[in-house]
């Protein structure tokens, strides 16, 4: 069994650009932001400035519940640099307002992932103030 864990490391950092600045801003402040088109209302992510369904630019931030199910996974034995503990876990998140995010498992053994699994948001902050979001299993009953 490999539990898989949040990273603590010297991992590269983001670069938050003026266009997803708001999506870091609120994982900061303890909160998931996507963006919602005002002209067909979809969700939308990564942050444009167009909308990826109708090409309107009417996009306004919205606060996700930070649920979701996994879409998929993949399990990597040898990060792109050494400063991953391994295994580590991406995973492609259906997130309960209809958008997807690329994010990380944790909190489960790397083996128990399963397609359709819930999962929620859970936050954790580096060392230096950067927090990166990632997913854990929600326990039967939670
Ligand atoms: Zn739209």
């Amino acid at each position: 069994m490999t539990l898989l864990r949040a990273q603590t490391g010297a991992i590269p950092r983001p670069k938050p650009s003026s266009l997803s600045k708001p999506f870091w801003d609120g994982l900061a402040a303890g909160e998931l932001r996507f963006q919602r088109c005002g002209a067909c209302h979809g969700a939308t992510h990564t942050p444009a400035l167009v909308c990826s369904r109708c090409g309107s630019g009417d996009l306004v931030w919205e606060v996700s519940s930070g649920r979701g199910v996994v879409e998929t996974w993949t399990t990597v034995w040898r990060p792109q640099t050494p400063e991953f503990v391994v295994p580590y876990m991406p995973i492609v998140v259906a997130v309960d307002e209809g958008w997807q995010m690329l994010s990380n498992l944790i909190g489960c053994d790397h083996e128990a992932v399963v397609a359709g699994m819930p999962v929620e948001l859970e936050l954790h902050r580096l060392d230096d103030g950067v927090t990166l979001p990632y997913f854990r299993p929600i326990e039967a009953g939670a």
